[in-house]
């Protein structure tokens, strides 16, 4: 196999610039090709350095822990970003309720700090299995929270390494203002979202905190195939939560008949019928294909055209 060229004079990093680097194992469905060439920046400096003296002809894209997304089977143009090791999953109690927590950190971890230091509020990120920096693209949320009701600010970098922050949608101050919907954020599409300061909803003992959360993860395990190599929901609620008479996706997806079927080796799961799996041999291109068979038969059977929830990124095929 012939791996794509590298851009030409990569700026020079202290963290690590592997070319060709395999996207798969980076993402929850563990399929799609390679990146022309994966940045793990050391911190915020090394990020906003060789953002900077980057050609602007590049593209750059960021992953999270690619629990949200279809890495197609061509891979990834340019510099694939991901922001990991300790740096970037810091996460900080600051005065009162609220936290400061880099990009890279879990949301599983944040909602633990949060446990820990007895504040109430974040526990519905247990059920999220994503990073921060993907909480805040997708405005992650579950059991009646969204990320945007605990966000306070957050801060990034632009594609021209220039800062940028932003103020949590209703909090006073001079940033400008986050906007956010159903799984979806107005933020500018070549933002890197690197730290976010988040606030709780008040506080309380810390082991009744942790055992919330240990009964929600419970809840999830029974309900979810959480173990499988899936990526969530696939399609968007055609209604946005709060709407009377909510149409759920997976009911459709149900009612068309569409539950355990399959594509190659992508199948849809049984237990949750919104969620694709990845029984073992699928390649994104089945995945997707499953994805749109489905989309079909819902369209056909009620009528609605549903939306992909999970990001699909990529060349089909590989260079
Ligand atoms: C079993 C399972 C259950 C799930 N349950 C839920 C649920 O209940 N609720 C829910 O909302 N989601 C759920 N998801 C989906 C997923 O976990 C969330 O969307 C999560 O927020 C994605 O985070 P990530 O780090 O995996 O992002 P990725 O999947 O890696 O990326 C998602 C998007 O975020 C962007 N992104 C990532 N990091 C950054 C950054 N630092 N700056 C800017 N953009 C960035 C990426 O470019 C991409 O567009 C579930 C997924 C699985 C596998």
């Amino acid at each position: 196999m012939t791996l794509p060229p590298l851009p030409p004079d990569l700026p020079e990093v202290r963290g690590k610039l592997i070319p060709g680097a395999e996207l798969a194992p980076y993402t929850w469905f563990r399929v799609g090709g390679p990146a022309d060439a994966l940045f793990l920046p050391a911190d915020e400096e090394d990020l906003a350095a060789f953002l900077k003296a980057l050609d602007p002809a590049i593209p750059v894209t960021v992953l999270g822990v690619g629990s949200n997304l279809i890495v197609r089977d061509g891979g990834i143009p340019g510099i694939v970003i991901r922001l990991m090791g300790k740096y970037w999953g810091e996460i900080e109690a600051l005065d009162g309720i609220t936290l400061s927590a880099r990009a890279g950190a879990l949301d599983l971890a944040v909602a633990k700090a949060a446990a820990e230091n007895g504040i109430t509020g974040l526990e519905f990120l247990s059920g999220i299995p994503g990073s921060l920096g993907g909480a805040t693209r997708t405005n992650a949320g579950c059991y009646g929270a969204e990320l945007r009701d605990r966000l306070v600010a957050l801060h990034g970098f632009r594609r021209d390494g220039s800062r940028a922050a932003y103020r949590g949608p209703g909090k006073p101050g001079a940033l400008p203002e986050a906007h956010f919907s159903y799984r979806h954020t107005d933020l500018p599409e070549d933002l890197i979202v690197t730290r976010l300061i988040l606030e709780g909803t008040g506080t309380d003992d810390p082991a009744t905190i942790s055992a919330a959360i240990t009964a929600l993860q419970a809840r999830r395990a029974e309900t979810q195939p959480i173990k499988e190599k899936t990526s969530g929901s696939t399609f968007a609620n055609p209604d946005p939560p709060g709407t009377p008479d909510q149409r759920s996706a997976w009911k459709l997806i149900d009612a068309a008949g569409c539950r355990g079927l399959k594509v190659g080796g992508a199948q849809v799961s049984p237990l949750h019928c919104n969620f694709l799996i990845n029984t073992g041999t699928a390649t994104a291109a089945d995945l997707e294909a499953l994805g749109e068979l489905v989309r079909a038969r819902v369209l056909e059977t009620s009528g609605v055209d549903l939306r992909w929830e999970v990001r699909r990124m990529g060349r089909a095929q590989r260079v």
